[in-house]
């Protein structure tokens, strides 16, 4: 009989191993990029490039680019509040915050869910790790009408969640239909929207607008599909909401052609000097909030993921230290919280949790 000597088990234990990364990576690549086939046209920004202005950011250059995949140290030590949403019935205007990018806003008799994400964000199950439960459970989603997606990555972009929402109409950034239809949309469910494209529906309009950012969930699909920021408008209320993007002089653009803006909702929390260029750092976020002409800073990209290499309230904190000093109004509900014309929160909930 064959016996195996320790040296042997070892190398069998490995060869092992690398077999099942193998197969979990096919797997991937046969859920998510198998199917861009027919794309033959890749994305890219079209932008100057801008000075961030970076000095005081310097010693985030110096910290390990592997680290945020796994487990984070920079999440909240216990649980952060959240607000359960009620749903029983749809509101003239409100918006509600499920975290990260993930929000529910209810506009002229509709309700849109931007961004809809419920798990972890990664393509393994174990690396982009949720920091806390979410507020509500896809399964818990009230009726939706459209869903709204800012660009294809992994915390913007839900393939379980698709499947769950198949019926409503998705508005999505150019090539993402193929993706959609893959996991089960209708063809005739999928608006994809070009820059400065609208979708328009009884009084309700929302326009596809710049962003600077890229996109892909794999190694091979690397751009293929575009990145959009949004503007969402009925006859009352006009919102910009940014997706994910660096700074840049599209801000001024979007706000001198749009402009100007109810809410602006912009991320906050993953910049890092190593990537000026496609997420944007606290100053900027006070500066593109000026350039769209926002009333009010919703800031969003934050308190569920660990993207970046700083401690949860750090964006946050710089936010609101900079919008003090620029006059800019912040909106900063809980999670699950409702904003609306009677509650334009701006409670510093995170002081009271480590
Ligand atoms: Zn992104």
């Amino acid at each position: 009989m064959l016996k195996l000597n320790s040296l042997n088990k070892k190398w069998l234990i490995i060869r092992t191993i690398i077999l099942l990364l193998v197969l979990i990576a096919l797997y991937n690549f046969r859920n998510n990029i198998g199917y861009i086939k027919n794309m033959d046209n890749t994305f890219r920004n079209n932008t100057e490039r801008v000075d961030h202005n970076l000095d005081r950011y310097k010693d985030t250059e110096q910290q390990s680019l592997l680290r945020f995949l796994f487990k984070s140290k920079n999440g909240p030590k216990t649980d952060i509040p959240m607000i359960k949403p009620d749903f029983s019935k749809i509101n003239d205007f409100a918006i509600y915050w499920l975290g990260h990018s993930n929000a529910i806003i209810e506009i002229d008799n509709k309700r849109i869910i931007i961004d809809p994400v419920f798990a972890n964000a990664g393509p393994l199950p174990m690396i982009v790790r949720r920091y806390n439960k979410p507020v509500i459970n896809r399964n818990e989603l009230p009726k939706i009408d459209y869903v709204l997606i800012t660009h294809n990555h992994y915390d913007h972009l839900e393939k379980k969640t698709v499947k769950k929402l198949k019926d409503s109409i998705f508005i999505v950034p150019k090539n993402l239909s193929y993706t959609l239809e893959k996991w089960g949309v209708n063809k005739n469910n999928i608006v994809e929207l070009d820059r400065d494209e609208e979708f328009k529906k009884d009084n309700l309009s929302i326009i596809a607008s710049k962003a600077v950012h890229f996109s892909g969930r794999w190694l091979t699909d690397s751009n293929k599909t575009s990145w959009n920021s949004y503007i969402i408008q009925d006859k009352n209320k006009k919102i910009f909401w940014g997706g994910d993007t660096g700074y840049s002089k599209h801000f001024k653009e979007i706000g001198d052609k749009y402009g100007p803006f109810d809410i602006v909702a912009l991320e906050i929390d993953a910049w890092n000097v190593r990537w000026a260029d496609i997420h944007m750092f606290p100053h900027e976020v006070i500066k593109a909030t000026k350039d769209l002409k926002g009333n009010y800073l919703l800031p969003i990209h934050w308190a569920v993921y660990d993207l970046a290499l700083h401690p949860w309230k750090e964006s946050i904190n710089m936010v609101v230290d900079l919008a003090k000093n620029d006059n800019v109004k912040l909106l900063t509900p809980k999670i699950g919280e409702k904003l609306d014309n009677d509650n334009l929160s701006n409670e510093k909930w995170w002081n009271n949790f480590l």
